[in-house]
């Protein structure tokens, strides 16, 4: 079932300095680093929300990071910390993450697997390597935004171990979310989407289909990867559009990319921390909610505590003094 073997006929040239995207087009957008979780801090290269470029499909927030040697540091530790309105996908290339959420949910993830938490109306969780890890972490989080019909749903948590796979001389893709070549991700999806990554062998040369009514946009996860004819660097997030039937990818050496789609999201949000509503005072809500659960016994908690971590969970910073407006997918002012 593969429609993945090379196609050396579509070589399609790609601008490194398309400031506007045209459907289709080819718009690359640089990820910044910033620190993740609490003082252990480890950085990482968020690439979705960008200046311009907000969003893909659903797809609103996306962090890569590594490859990193941790072999003698402590590696991710993110303590509990809450979410609202969205979904996270975690998806591991190297190492492993001990998760823990407020539904009493522990597991050790590793690469190839897939959980995907959804948040709803608000659940807690906390991300670490554990004690004895691997010596090397890579791998990469991503949030999909929940549509209004869903944004307050009861929280869940599903782990996914064995996701559809199309496999071939070249590398393999593996389906996350959504259906890419009549292979459909069991992960649950509330808007029309599609996430897969790709693995290439080296040298490899893969042609992936596309679902032409989706816009799409390919993150590199390794730092020798061509999409489209354009060197995209690790942490670097080339935006397609719209209108595409395939989308080709090669690397000189084994590489790793993300490929992210979705029918563009029509409802405008507001973003703040770790929480995605649709108006200022949804983010203050949750937030204060947040500030008076936290480290206490608070019965009918909204969020719920993390039951086996060891530590204080991780405090909201303070809310910006103007009021937070409601953005959408890209910011055409720029
Ligand atoms: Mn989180």
């Amino acid at each position: 079932m593969s429609n993945v073997e090379a196609d050396p006929v579509e070589q399609a040239v790609c601008s490194a300095t398309a400031a506007v995207a045209t459907e289709p087009g080819c718009e690359l957008l640089r990820p910044r680093e910033v620190p993740l979780g609490g003082p252990q801090a480890m950085r990482v290269r968020r690439v979705l929300p960008n200046r311009d470029r907000r969003m893909v499909g659903a797809w609103c927030f996306a962090d890569s990071y590594g490859p990193a040697e941790i072999a003698d540091r402590p590696g991710m530790q993110v303590p509990p910390h809450p979410h609202t309105g969205l979904q996270t996908v975690s998806w591991l290339v190297a190492g492993e993450v001990l998760h823990q959420d407020s539904l009493g949910r522990r597991e050790l993830i590793h690469p190839g697997q897939l959980p995907l938490m959804t948040a709803g109306a608000g659940i807690a969780h906390s991300e670490q390597s554990p004690q004895e890890h691997s010596p090397v972490l890579h791998g990469a989080q991503l949030w999909v935004a929940l549509p209004e019909h869903a944004r307050a749903m009861a929280p869940a948590f599903e782990l996914h171990t064995d996701l559809p796979r199309h496999q071939s001389r070249q590398g393999s893709i593996t389906v996350i979310a959504g259906e890419l070549d009549g292979a459909v991700s069991p992960a649950s999806a509330h808007t029309p989407l599609v996430g897969a990554a790709v693995s290439l062998a080296p040298g490899g040369q893969l042609a992936v289909p596309l679902t032409a009514d989706f816009e799409h946009g390919v993150l590199a996860l390794s730092a020798e990867i061509t999409v489209e004819g354009q060197p995209v660097g690790a942490g670097e997030m080339v935006y397609l559009g719209r209108g595409r039937s395939q989308v080709s990818l090669s690397a000189p050496a084994s590489a790793y990319a993300l490929l992210l789609g979705g029918a563009p999201f029509a409802e405008d949000l507001v973003m703040w921390w770790n929480f995605v509503g649709r108006s200022h005072d949804d983010i203050v809500d949750a937030r204060t909610t947040w500030e008076r659960e936290h480290d206490t016994d608070t019965p009918h908690r909204r969020f719920g505590p993390v039951v086996d971590y060891s530590g204080p969970a991780l405090p909201a910073p303070p809310l910006p003094n103007a009021r937070l407006k409601p953005r959408g997918r890209y910011n055409p002012h720029h």
